[in-house]
């Protein structure tokens, strides 16, 4: 257990009002049946002093001061009583356990991050959870899901390698992705906060990850990849057996974390991105789901939404914590040159901004004749096709500046440098993560990370860099037969006023 409740944003997290716990009675009454228990896999929430996990057959209230959690009531079969962080792994302990009912599976670190959650102020009152089987047809027909609290949804791979990296190959341990950010700080020899070594970032829940680092070399440049939604057991499985040899290649060189590292609750996209590059919770950044209600605004948040005012969640103060700025403080390796690089070399302008500045930078029409393409996937899936192009633009910008230069400006060799995929998660979504267009997605983005340590190294710099691949969350294959939804529909016919944001925050005494 860690200091998250000692470190939290606010004096007091987030717990149903008084005048909401009639009707907070009223919407467990219908989560919790038994009729829905096949698709809600519990239900979170706050009141009265402490957390609870509520399921149909079982439910545990807790308290978490000053970070020590106090189990203070069990009934039936506490839901997150397994939090083992080593199951389902490897690849074929997964695949003979899908979708795991609760009773066999397992919640990691769920006592932080139930506490995390509500941490934030605009937390929701109820956070229904889905079950490992619950398919989501009814809004798109992914057959591979994350978003819960289950391990194989929560569980990303984390690899690190090369320069003051220990040289272990895949070991039988996990993180968590808060680790990811003060353990790239540590790597390149960043200055801690204060007189706290370990601490590098002003809101830092994860830990240095000392275990897997070399004490004797700091890196001068770090290249970080995420294959978004990448599954682990499935990544890990492909590198052995040379069908990813890039990846095979870091894990070689490196160590991969064999159970994985664990994303925050909720475990998607946004938050997770900005835990990864913050080291500090969802609750605690405040980029708290791909979308969420603000009570203070009382107003809906989409996090990624183009629409002026929106991005200001991902730019403004309330996600303070970021790797960057920190990183560039002088440390026990610092260069002379490194100040007067930071500004363009750690901080590259990432595509998405070329957009936001109403410019095009330069989106080739169609995913035909670009190369580590896999075209049979490309002509029948939008998503692939559409992935595709965008994370070919990544290595272009990627190799451009290792090259030196990338539209119109000349770069030097980045200090930091950080490159997102997409087409993984696309693909393990469509057709879940053990399917042919998850292994050819690997194949794809393989090859393109190929492409940027081939830039490293003509730009004379390999030797001196550490590399990290990672994920925002993992990915499970769900069971088509298992349809619904999380019990909306049954709280509205039920004329409850409450209001659901990206399927399953709860907002009470909030109309739709
Ligand atoms: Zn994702």
């Amino acid at each position: 257990m860690t200091d998250v409740a000692a470190r939290r944003l606010d004096p007091q997290p987030h717990e149903i009002a008084d005048e909401h716990r009639a009707l907070a009675d009223a919407a467990l009454e219908i989560l919790l049946d038994s009729s829905l228990e096949p698709i809600v896999d519990m239900v979170l929430t706050r009141r009265d002093g402490a957390y609870e996990a509520l399921s149909a057959d079982g439910r545990v209230r807790f308290t978490a001061d000053s970070g020590v959690v106090a189990v203070l009531e069990e009934e039936g079969a506490n839901p997150i009583a397994n939090q083992a962080t080593d199951a389902f792994s490897p690849l074929e302990a997964e695949l003979a356990h899908q979708h795991p009912h609760r009773s066999e599976n397992s919640y990691p670190n769920a006592y932080d991050q139930i506490v995390q959650l509500f941490d934030a102020p605009a937390a929701p009152d109820l956070c229904v959870l889905h079950s490992a089987r619950h398919n989501w047809e009814d809004q798109g027909g992914h057959i591979g899901e994350h978003g819960s609290l289950g391990v194989v949804q929560a569980r990303a791979p984390w690899v690190l390698a090369g320069k003051g990296v220990a040289n272990l190959g895949v070991v039988p341990r996990a993180a968590r992705l808060v680790d990811v950010a003060p353990t790239i700080a540590a790597l390149l020899g960043c200055a801690p906060v204060a007189a706290d070594n370990g601490r590098y970032l002003s809101r830092q829940d994860g830990v240095v990850r000392d275990d897997v680092l070399d004490p004797s070399e700091r890196a001068r440049h770090v290249v970080g990849f995420l294959f978004d939604g990448a599954n682990p057991n499935v990544l890990y499985s492909m590198a052995a057996s040379g069908e990813a040899p890039n990846v095979a290649r870091l894990i070689e060189m490196g160590t991969a974390f064999g159970h994985g590292a664990m994303a925050g609750l909720p475990t998607v996209t946004l938050a997770n991105h900005t835990s990864i590059i913050t080291g500090a919770y969802p609750g605690h950044h405040g980029i708290l789901n791909n979308a969420w209600y603000d009570r203070a605004t009382q107003q809906q948040v989409i996090t990624n939404s183009p629409l002026p005012g929106t991005s200001r969640w991902t730019t403004s103060t309330r996600a303070p914590t970021r790797f960057t700025p920190q990183c560039c403080a002088p440390g026990p390796t610092s260069s002379p040159h490194r100040s007067t690089n930071r500004a363009t070399s750690t901080r590259p302008t990432p595509p998405s901004v070329f957009f936001r500045r109403g410019e095009n930078p330069g989106i080739p029409p169609s995913a035909d004749g670009l190369p580590h393409v896999t075209e049979r996937f490309v002509r029948p899936s939008k998503d692939y096709s559409w992935s595709s192009v965008v994370d070919h633009m990544a290595i272009e910008q990627a190799v451009g500046i290792w090259d030196g230069h990338y539209r119109d400006e000349s770069y030097p060799h980045p200090r930091f440098m950080w490159v997102n995929f997409t087409l993984t998660d696309a693909a393990m979504h469509e057709c879940g993560p053990h399917s042919e267009m998850a292994a050819a997605s690997v194949r794809d983005s393989d090859a393109r990370i190929g492409e940027v340590l081939a830039a490293v190294e003509r730009a004379g710099a390999f030797d001196d860099t550490a590399f990290v691949l990672v994920a925002d969350h993992g990915m499970e294959e769900n069971d088509p037969s298992c349809q619904g939804r999380l019990g909306t529909v049954s709280l509205r016919n039920a004329g409850l006023q409450i209001r659901d944001e990206a399927y399953g925050f709860l907002y009470l005494g909030v109309d739709s």
